[in-house]
């Protein structure tokens, strides 16, 4: 085990120029110099780097540091090397005599931080891996070590080899970062990892500055050209779901005179480059980007990020919000939302990759749906989707803001968790709103029509049921349990609610209003069907024009006529 020669904190004064270490720094850095392995989750922005750079100057040897981002490498090093530190890169962009150079100062000791490719530990470059056990390797650390995972936002599969690290280097310490990671992914990283002994630090994901807003998507570019428009001196991002959406985007956005560029894997490494360049030197005040833009970008005063397409899930979205505001001013994030969006990513996650990976992006795509949907604070939804509590309002969504029009709800709240309890909390959201209905399905039928509680609820219909039942998730009244098919479980708070005859309120459901013409996606043939046939229904009842319509899935996501 590598010993500690100097003091971090001295080390973040006089190397890095700050004063003191930001929430759990030190700790993550003390458990480093002490020999053990971490897993470390931290929004971005929040200073994940500093719980290595400060390690890897504190002990002898070299820190290497595993990135997926090659194109933002050097960029890490130069701001390295500003501060005096000996840092170098490994990468394919290199030329040989480069790389011996570099490989030369390792031997020689002459490096304390050393960013790599996982790729460079693969296969045949095996070498590399006894080359590295010949030199003294004081800690390895895994940034974005989501990439491990299926079950992250963004697997790579080159980062698996990082496996193998344990095998070969025993005694190494391993410190593995990422600021998205919800608990799936988070024992996925643990298990490729190999880790056994190790600490999980976790920060609060809250990012108070960051203002969340979510718009409907139907008048997408007027607003959004409003708020630019006051907004003109500010630098942000602006996400798209494809390639030619960023290029017709920007260009339009152009034309209309904003200073703005399109950023995409399929442009030209030199034109990738060169634009990011601008957009960190704020010559360029508006990158409409795919997700292929900002991993790992640190510019400071991004004021907003705006999603005009729904981003696939939670993760991601939270990933690509966060890189507003990291200077730790006020900044906005603003999604514009179509269940149309939710028809298309729903069709891809269908195609894409095994069953089983198909049904956890829908179950992804659904939560990143519902966030948009609720009338509760974004805030608190995010939060909790992350493992953390929050307040029922923080005050600076949309949904707080217009404060979300609470209606007392005590009778229904009882009803349905008293036929929770009546069901000995063993039953799924949809389920318990069957038996408030009374359902004809006979099965359902001849096992409960004795319980009290069966049909209680006929009045209203089972959309607004399983509304009632996610708003009372939503404000902490019931909980879901952990399982593979989660039952609905009552908490503290339902006790209140049911001896104690407390008051309860909650938002309306949305009304469903069938109107003209709905938009056909033809992705995929049932789809099409579907929507042939809601067609039908649509002409047959709806007669007056220019209705605002909404068509509720019973899974509750949203289509917008
Ligand atoms: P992350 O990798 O978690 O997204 P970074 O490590 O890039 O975040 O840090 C984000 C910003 O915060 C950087 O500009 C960094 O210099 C700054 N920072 C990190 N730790 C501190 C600290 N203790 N005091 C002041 N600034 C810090
Ligand atoms: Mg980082």
């Amino acid at each position: 085990m590598s010993t500690a020669t100097a003091n971090p904190q001295l080390i973040l004064q006089s190397v890095f120029g700050y004063a003191s270490f930001r929430h759990n720094q030190q700790a993550i850095i003390e458990h480093i110099l002490n020999g053990k392995d971490a897993i470390v989750l931290m929004p971005t922005g929040g200073g994940k780097s500093l719980c290595y750079q400060v390690p890897a100057l504190c002990l002898p040897g070299v820190t290497i540091v595993v990135s997926p981002l090659i194109a933002l490498m050097k960029d890490q090093v130069d701001a390295l090397k500003v501060n005096g530190i000996a840092a170098a890169f490994l990468n394919s962009t290199q030329s040989q005599s480069e790389q011996v150079y570099i490989m030369q100062q390792l031997r020689n000791n002459q490096l304390k931080l050393l960013y790599l490719a996982p790729e460079r530990l693969l296969g045949n470059e095996i070498q590399f891996i006894h080359f590295l056990k010949e030199i003294q390797v004081s800690l390895f650390a895994i940034d974005e070590a989501h990439c491990i995972s299926q079950w992250g936002h963004d697997f790579r599969p080159e980062y698996l080899v990082l496996g193998e690290l344990k095998k070969h280097f025993t005694n190494i310490p391993t410190l593995a970062l990422t600021a998205t990671a919800d608990e799936l992914t988070r024992n996925d990283i643990i298990d490729k990892l190999q880790f056994t002994q190790y600490r999980l630090f976790e920060n609060s994901f809250n990012r108070p500055n960051i203002a969340y807003y979510i718009k409907p998507k139907k008048n997408f570019y007027t607003d959004l050209r409003k708020y630019l428009d006051q907004h003109k001196t500010d630098s942000g991002i602006i996400y798209c779901l494809s390639r030619n959406g960023t290029e017709e985007l920007a260009k339009e956005l152009i034309d209309d005179g904003f200073n703005a560029a399109a950023y995409h894997a399929g442009l030209d490494k030199s034109i990738r480059e060169e634009r990011q360049e601008q957009f960190l030197r704020d010559d360029i005040n508006i990158m409409v980007a795919t997700i292929a833009f900002g991993m790992g970008i640190n510019k400071s005063n991004v004021r907003f990020v705006v999603h005009a397409d729904l981003p696939k899930n939670i993760e991601g979205y939270y990933q690509e919000t966060g890189r507003a505001g990291r200077d730790g001013l006020n900044s906005e994030a603003i999604l514009y939302y179509s269940a149309g969006d939710v028809l298309k990513l729903k069709s891809f996650a269908k195609v894409e990759g095994n069953e089983n990976q198909s049904k956890i992006m829908l179950q992804k795509l659904d939560k990143m749906s519902r966030l948009c949907e609720i009338k509760t604070c974004r805030r608190k939804y995010l939060l909790n989707y992350f493992g953390e509590e929050a307040p029922d309002f923080c005050g600076s969504c949309d949904t707080c803001l217009n404060k979300p029009d609470l209606k007392e709800a005590t009778i229904i709240a009882q009803k349905i968790l008293s036929t929770v309890a009546r069901l000995n909390q063993a039953f799924g959201i949809r389920y318990v709103a069957d038996i408030l209905r009374g359902s004809n399905n006979e099965k359902i039928r001849n096992e409960h029509k004795q319980l009290t509680v069966y049909g209680i609820g006929k009045d209203l219909p089972k959309e607004e049921w399983l509304h009632y039942i996610k708003e009372l998730l939503h404000f902490g009244y019931l909980q879901t349990s952990d399982a593979e098919y989660p039952v609905l479980q009552l908490t503290a708070k339902s006790h209140g609610v049911l001896y104690q005859k407390e008051k309860v309120f909650l938002t309306a459901p949305v009304q469903v209003v069938i109107a003209k013409e709905p938009v056909i996606y033809q992705q995929h043939p049932y789809e099409q069907l579907l929507f042939e046939a809601l067609k039908k229904l649509r002409n047959s009842i709806a007669h007056e024009e220019n209705v605002p319509a909404y068509i509720i899935f019973s899974d509750s996501s949203l289509l917008d006529l």
